[in-house]
């Protein structure tokens, strides 16, 4: 594979580039002889989260006294980019589990939910999903009519989420629900379910375009009862939840589109540098040249924009991260649409079949621009910023 746009390796400190290195040789070794598969049947690979969750992967920025690996967003985001070149389907499951879950638990539960659930996250003995997004409320996630009444020791929740990553799969459930419905944000909480508390149930698995494997779906709670200490933090108060997550989302989910777009390149320059017509590998042509290029320019640019937020999130920089987690979302987003489709025109017809696998790369691609808020969200974000 081309090094050609890999990582500013500049920069990255000794522990990074180990488990740069580690992460790739997994990703190419056990996901890569897979991914097709994984594709075709939209199956999930619940064993290649165990083999994540052996490396230390899975609960990489939960403290080592709950089982983590004690590090950063910046090593998440290696982990997800590595994993993204060979298959988004593991890379989402990954990044619901990982960020959504398990790091926004360990920046808002306190300990006694840390001890019970995060040892069998940690190894991926349990599967995570974080469920904010309901049919009648995406963009304006805010707006949700999921709900929960106290009643005794326990809260009851009653509301339906959809197009929940890992939701199908899930033991573990964290979900976002109005406890105080007329105070607006002001009146959402987090909860922790488990998958057998009663009045929970896993609705319809939903189909999709692309990051087939990673199951994805509706979750209901029809009176569901859950004790009242699985209630995260303080009663009302989770709005920050919602909007700190998202920024760190954001992060990871860029880092994916960065490694969705670095493996569609990584195809289409092998195919270019072996393919001949006119008597010239198509290499030779500056219309060819100029793509890759373009190509290389977009990752590299996306790459640093992921970096940059990276720290500033491990430096604890919240406030501006908001902000630059936006800038690197919509760009990213964008950008692995763009080189995907580059990639897939420069394979010609090839690129149409599903034989060089990089109609998979756009297909997952297309993505991009849409979960962890679409690129209008983003703009309007941007714009409200520089207006201000
Ligand atoms: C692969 C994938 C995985 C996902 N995983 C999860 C998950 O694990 N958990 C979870 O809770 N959710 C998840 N989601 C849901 C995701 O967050 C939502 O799909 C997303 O926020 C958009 O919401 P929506 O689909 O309801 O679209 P809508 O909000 O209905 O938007 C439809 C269109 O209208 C545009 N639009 C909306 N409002 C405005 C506006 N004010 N100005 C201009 N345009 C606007 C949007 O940009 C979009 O193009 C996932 C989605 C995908 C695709």
């Amino acid at each position: 594979m081309c090094e050609m746009t890999d990582p500013v390796v500049v920069g990255l400190t000794e522990d990074e580039k180990i488990l740069k290195e580690t992460v790739r040789r997994f990703a190419e070794q056990e996901i890569a002889p897979r991914a097709r598969e994984m594709d075709a049947k939209d199956v999930f690979p619940r064993e290649v989260m165990s083999g994540l969750g052996k490396l230390g992967l899975l609960g990489i920025t939960v403290p080592e006294e709950y089982g983590g690996a004690g590090a950063g967003i910046r090593a998440q985001a290696i982990v997800v980019e590595e994993l993204a070149r060979v298959s988004a389907a593991v890379t989402s499951s990954y990044a619901a589990h990982s960020n959504l879950v398990l790091d926004n638990l360990n920046r808002h539960a306190g300990p006694s939910i840390k001890e019970k659930y995060f040892p069998a996250l940690c190894t991926g003995e349990a599967i995570g999903c974080l469920a904010i997004t309901e049919p009648g409320a995406g963009s304006d996630a805010i707006s949700m009519r999921c709900t929960a009444r106290r009643d005794g020791d326990a809260y009851i929740l009653n509301g339906t989420k959809i197009f929940i990553t890992n939701g199908p799969v899930a033991d573990v459930i964290v979900v976002y629900a109005k406890t105080e419905p007329k105070l607006g944000s002001k009146g959402i909480s987090t909860f922790v379910v488990e998958k057998d508390f009663p009045g929970f149930s896993v609705g319809r698995k939903i189909a999709k375009m692309g990051h087939r494997g990673s199951p994805f779906g509706e979750l209901i709670f029809q009176d569901c009862r859950v004790p009242a200490e699985n209630l995260v933090g303080e009663e009302n108060s989770m709005v920050r939840m919602v909007l700190q997550g998202l920024h760190r989302e954001r992060i990871i989910w860029s880092s994916e589109a960065v490694g969705i777009a670095q493996g569609a390149y990584a195809i289409a320059r092998k195919y270019v540098v072996e393919r001949e017509q006119f008597g010239r590998v198509l290499a030779d042509f500056q219309m060819v040249q100029e793509k890759l290029v373009d190509m290389a320019l977009d990752i590299n640019l996306g790459r640093l924009l992921v970096r940059r937020c990276a720290v500033m999130a491990d430096m604890g920089m919240n406030a501006e991260v908001a902000l630059e987690a936006s800038y690197a979302k919509l760009f990213t987003g964008e950008m692995a649409e763009r080189v995907t489709s580059k990639g897939l025109h420069m394979l010609g017809g090839y690129g149409y079949t599903q034989e060089f696998q990089i109609e998979r790369y756009f297909r997952d691609a297309k993505a991009m621009p849409i979960g962890a808020g679409t690129s209008e969200i983003q703009r309007l974000i941007i714009a409200r910023k520089l207006l201000e």
